[in-house]
């Protein structure tokens, strides 16, 4: 199928962007999901506004102990690394097993959070990693929301219709963080059945233990997470599972086994022994 047809603008400035969302028009970032939605009619919007050229949405800059990272950097340049400012590595592992290169080069980081699909890779990542997201208000406004806020359920955030995910920031201390990121899907760079996620930055008491691609927003096991950072040892299989269960009520056995598998091995990643 084809789209229905509709109108396209290339904004230069945020406030061109906001005004077209306000009068109907919808962001068109890499296209990756929107694409597909569009052709499939999905989405049949009348108007659409991209917003790659604007000012700040491509940068990755240092601003006092934060790391920016706008919304239009592509999954393919936090994969490459090549940028002045460094990311945590964790960010250039979960980039690289994001579907295939061609989409990798157009899909972008601010695309696939605003579009939040639960198994994606960037919703349980920047969750891990404590970020927050920035967004730019229909009067211009800017407003930064917690991570673990954003995302309402699956394909539904706090982003209003008129509303732009400008930038993502994350704690500059997190650079050096210990890290496990685990993935499992059929085929290598396919949609998560399961994710688990750790980070550990010691020096700051910072540890932040995630499952994502639960169905909705990824989910923050914070008792398991303090129970790791108390005894400095690895959690039996069971009490993973045991916990995952506590939380995720409606998944079946398949599924908690899937869960349990990711973050368990993500947490081996972290402690090897
Ligand atoms: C074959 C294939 C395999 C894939 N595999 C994976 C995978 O393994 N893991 C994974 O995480 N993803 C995967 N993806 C999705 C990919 O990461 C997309 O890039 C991402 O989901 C959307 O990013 P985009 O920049 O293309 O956004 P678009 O498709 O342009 O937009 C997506 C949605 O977000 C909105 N939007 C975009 N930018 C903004 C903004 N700045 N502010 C407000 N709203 C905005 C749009 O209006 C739209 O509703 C896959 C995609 C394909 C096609």
């Amino acid at each position: 199928m084809k789209p229905s047809a509709f109108s396209h603008l290339r904004a230069d400035s945020a406030s061109a962007a906001v005004q077209a969302l306000k009068t109907g028009a919808k962001v068109l970032a890499g296209g990756q999901s929107l694409g597909p939605m569009l052709n499939l009619r999905l989405a049949r919007p009348e108007a659409l506004v991209n917003v790659s050229a604007l000012p700040g949405m491509i940068d990755i800059c240092e601003k006092s102990d934060k790391l920016c990272i706008g919304a239009g950097v592509t999954h393919a340049r936090i994969e490459d690394g090549k940028d002045d400012v460094s990311l945590p590595p964790m960010m250039r592992h979960v980039a690289r097993g994001i579907a295939y290169r061609a989409v990798r080069n157009k899909g972008t980081i601010g695309g696939s959070l605003a579009h939040a699909d639960p198994a994606a890779d960037w919703l349980t990542a920047m969750t891990a990693l404590d970020a927050a997201v920035i967004i730019r208000e229909a009067g211009g406004k800017e407003r930064s929301v917690p991570i673990s806020a954003f995302m309402l359920g699956a394909y539904r955030t706090v982003l209003d219709s008129s509303e732009l995910l400008i930038r993502v920031e994350i704690r500059k201390q997190l650079r050096d963080a210990f890290w496990g990121y685990d993935k499992v899907c059929r085929k290598v760079g396919e949609f998560a059945e399961a994710i688990g996620a750790l980070v550990v930055h010691p020096d700051s008491g910072f540890i932040r233990l995630v499952a994502g691609a639960t169905g909705g927003p990824p989910l923050i096991l914070t008792d398991l997470g303090a129970s790791i950072a108390a005894k400095a040892t690895r959690p039996a299989r069971d009490e993973v599972r045991a916990a995952l269960a506590a939380r995720l009520t409606d998944v079946d056995d398949v599924k908690l086994h899937l869960m349990t598998t990711a973050l368990c091995r993500a947490i081996e990643k972290v402690l090897p022994e």
